[in-house]
């Protein structure tokens, strides 16, 4: 709540983005909460904020927890901020136990996670991981002009070193789910194991016009009897894929759009998604072979384009079991499930072992200054991120 005030908005969120003064102030608050706990903090080139406890082996690989401090402009409370003030907490309640880990462990601020002041989300993780050239990230500029280099440099954050990359053991990022399902569920952990694949196709079947009245049914060259052929089989594809395939056809469109004209042309939108790359890619695959099997038999001509496409991630299996096992123990009820948006720990998970907690949030609203969620989900999400945290840099009282 205190780090909440930072960026209070009217309506009772939070507009603190990324790289402003109010960026700022509230890393300024976190610096002083860490060196109070015993913590070092230190900030690399392209603004992300690592708070780090020493551990008794300190040369070891680091054990890494995190998420981001910046927000939408009518953003929540706890929208990233939750993730890094839980692993603050861990840090100061292993320091209140007195439990030293043999590995030392880290808590990061990604720098610019929302991308909506400088364009680009998850910046700062992208930029760790290598999947972002540091000059890309410097030369984004936001609506006034300014570049995040001039940004980092008004900070006083020296830019003419490159981001080096520690070793790190394992990465866990817990963050309020962003959406309904653990709420109704009436479940207080999800387990994370991945984020799915998503891919966006547009297929467009050409025919001929023809009057509706005189033109015999065989004799007529119908692009919509594709479409009429192709979605039963293809929602029957999604079915046996599964509970968690997303099959969506979101645009249909018959030109010239005239109810007593055959249509010329067909165009419609597929959105494709699934957790498991190769029930994903059977998918993807159904739809091209469905499309172009019926195109066959009705001897018209057509294309499946992909228009869009971002790989998912599939999570780390030694840190989805630390978590599993720490909520299974501190007894929580609990769900697997898999990300819809994405996090920092997307980038993450491209270099290093990984994964993520969820705990509920009110009505599953996220990016909205009513953000909400219950002080007791929140408290089992950092114990759960405590004990798996803690079996992973190798704790001993
Ligand atoms: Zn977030």
């Amino acid at each position: 709540m205190a780090m909440a005030e930072i960026g209070a908005t009217v309506q009772g969120g939070c507009n603190r983005q990324a790289l402003t003064d109010l960026d700022r102030a509230g890393r300024d608050l976190l610096t002083r909460w860490a060196e109070a706990a015993g913590c070092q903090v230190r900030t690399d080139c392209v603004g992300n904020l690592f708070v780090r406890r020493a551990g008794t082996e300190d040369s070891l690989p680091v054990v890494m927890t995190g998420s981001h401090l910046d927000t939408q402009p009518t953003g929540g409370k706890f929208d990233g901020v939750y993730g890094v003030l839980a692993g603050l907490e861990v840090l100061e309640s292993l320091r209140d136990a007195g439990v030293s880990t043999q590995h030392p462990i880290e808590v990061v601020v990604w720098c610019n996670e929302e991308g909506c002041r400088f364009p680009m989300a998850m910046m700062g993780s992208a930029v760790w991981s290598g999947r972002l050239p540091l000059a890309s990230a410097y030369a984004l500029t936001d609506r006034a002009g300014l570049s995040v280099r001039d940004a980092l440099e008004h900070w006083g954050v020296s830019t003419d070193v490159a981001v080096s990359r520690q070793a790190v053991r394992a990465a866990l990022e817990v963050h309020i789910e962003q959406g309904p399902v653990l709420e109704q569920r009436a479940k207080t952990i999800g387990v994370v194991t991945g984020v799915q694949h998503m891919s966006r196709h547009e297929v467009v079947i050409e025919g001929q016009e023809a009057h509706a009245g005189p033109t015999p049914m065989e004799m007529r060259r119908d692009p919509v009897r594709v479409l009429a052929d192709v979605l039963p089989a293809l929602y029957a594809s999604a079915r046996e894929r599964g509970p968690d395939a997303r099959l969506t056809i979101g645009l249909i469109e018959a030109s010239p759009g005239s109810p007593n004209t055959v249509p010329g042309r067909l165009r419609f939108t597929v959105d494709v998604r699934h957790p498991e790359l190769r029930q994903y890619g059977s998918l993807r695959f159904d739809l091209e072979r469905l499309v172009r099997s019926a195109l066959s038999n009705h001897g018209l001509r057509g294309d499946v384009t992909c228009v869009w496409e971002a790989p998912g991630v599939t999570f780390d299996d030694g840190c989805i079991a630390a978590v599993r096992v720490a909520t299974k123990e501190l007894g929580y009820e609990f769900m697997d499930m898999v990300s819809g948006a994405g996090h920092d720990s997307c980038n993450l998970a491209a270099v290093v072992p990984t994964a993520m907690i969820f705990v509920p949030c009110a009505g599953g609203l996220s990016h909205n200054e009513a953000e909400d969620a219950l002080p007791s989900d929140l408290e089992a999400g950092a114990n759960v991120l405590l004990h798996a945290l803690v079996s992973l840099a190798g704790g001993a009282p």
